[in-house]
């Protein structure tokens, strides 16, 4: 079992190769300074790229990291409780804006009377394949099919924990006239599935459902599906934006300068969602994924009246304990000399109404 674990780790980490990209970029526009003629960089012009030593080194740390296995065993011993969201209500509501946490980076906003899920994954594992790969370690607090109708999917990037196969193919069944918004490149796989309803967005792009503006937007990641395309499809995070309420969600990021342009472009969100999740160790994390302190000022930078954090507490990603945002964001928080209801963590399948 260890071998077979360890044979895993690796595979993951292969995937994760600096390999170059093989094919040429159709969307390649050379006065778009993101854009090269073989995929997409970084707004600083830089890719996230690890050698083979970085890659060696992180999968050695993460098998002999020794994470705890248990809830128990976490360093905060939460117990991660989950609610059962009110499907109910959600399924009546059409003039309250409400934000519900779905687990890692799953959201449903509801807002200017649409349905909108960030980031679907409902499935067991964050995997190209369901029999080997990260395990969702907290189940899910509510099915596909027990989802207010959804209008809109939102994806941030196409790694899968972020865009799952099974997931997004169930709800384009469900819900025959949701409209998938997706980063540049990332629309030629849900057309290869038989999904006509999405648009690719390039960064400061806009979508219009109804009154409410989508904005994708940018941030410093990367993109890989399979070995061979690595950071031919975009990345980003997103701004929601109508008369009543705006919202950001920055998607996977490490720190940069795009959060004072976001900031300055649209600023005043009524919420934002930010990853405080799998960012350790810091020299193999930092450049793809914030910390809790990263976090908190890219909320004040934003312009965020109030933050949820995100994209922790589900899969084990990295080498933090799975329920140590519950120590650090507190931490973080206070070390940013934020007010205690400015940046939160609420519990799986917990609603927030406005
Ligand atoms: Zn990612
Ligand atoms: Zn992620």
């Amino acid at each position: 079992m260890k071998h077979f674990k360890f044979a895993a780790a690796l595979l993951f980490a292969t995937a994760l190769i600096s390999v170059a990209c093989t094919s040429l970029n159709p969307y390649f526009t050379p006065a778009k300074p993101h854009h090269r003629a073989d995929g997409f960089v970084n707004t600083d012009g830089t890719r996230i790229e690890k050698n083979a030593d970085d890659l060696w080194a992180w999968v050695k740390e993460k098998f002999n990291s020794g994470l705890p296995t248990s809830p128990s065993q976490y360093v905060n011993g939460y117990s991660f409780p989950v609610l059962s969201p009110d499907r109910e209500w959600l399924a009546n509501n059409r003039g309250q804006t409400s934000f519900t946490w779905l687990g890692h980076a799953t959201m449903l906003l509801q807002t200017g009377g649409l349905n909108v899920i960030f980031d679907p994954i409902f499935s067991e594992r964050a995997s190209a394949v369901q029999w080997l790969g990260p395990k969702r370690k907290v189940p899910v607090p509510m099915q596909i099919k027990d989802l207010p109708v959804v209008d809109v999917v939102l994806i941030s990037h196409n790694h899968f924990d972020h865009m799952d196969a099974d997931s997004v193919i169930e709800l384009a069944r469900q819900f025959p006239k949701v409209r998938f918004l997706v980063p540049l490149g990332t629309e030629r796989w849900f057309k290869q599935q038989g999904i006509e309803n999405v648009r690719g967005m390039d960064w400061w792009e806009t979508d219009i459902s109804r009154g409410t503006e989508f904005h994708f937007v940018p941030a410093r990641h990367w993109s890989v599906r399979n070995f061979l395309d690595r950071n031919e499809n975009l990345w980003g995070g997103w701004v929601v934006k109508n008369a009543g309420h705006s919202f950001f969600f920055s998607g996977d990021t490490g720190y940069s300068d795009d959060f004072k342009n976001i900031g300055a472009r649209f600023g005043d969100f009524d919420l934002a969602a930010l990853p405080v999740g799998a960012y350790e160790p810091r020299w193999f994390m930092r450049d793809q994924h914030i910390n809790p302190d990263e976090a908190m000022k890219i909320h004040q930078e934003v312009g965020a009246k109030k933050t949820v954090g995100v994209h922790w507490g589900t899969f084990e990603l990295s080498q933090e304990s799975l329920d140590a945002p519950i120590g650090e964001v507190p931490a973080a928080r206070e070390r940013a000399r934020l007010d205690s209801e400015a940046f939160i963590l609420i519990k799986h399948g917990e609603t927030l109404k406005f």
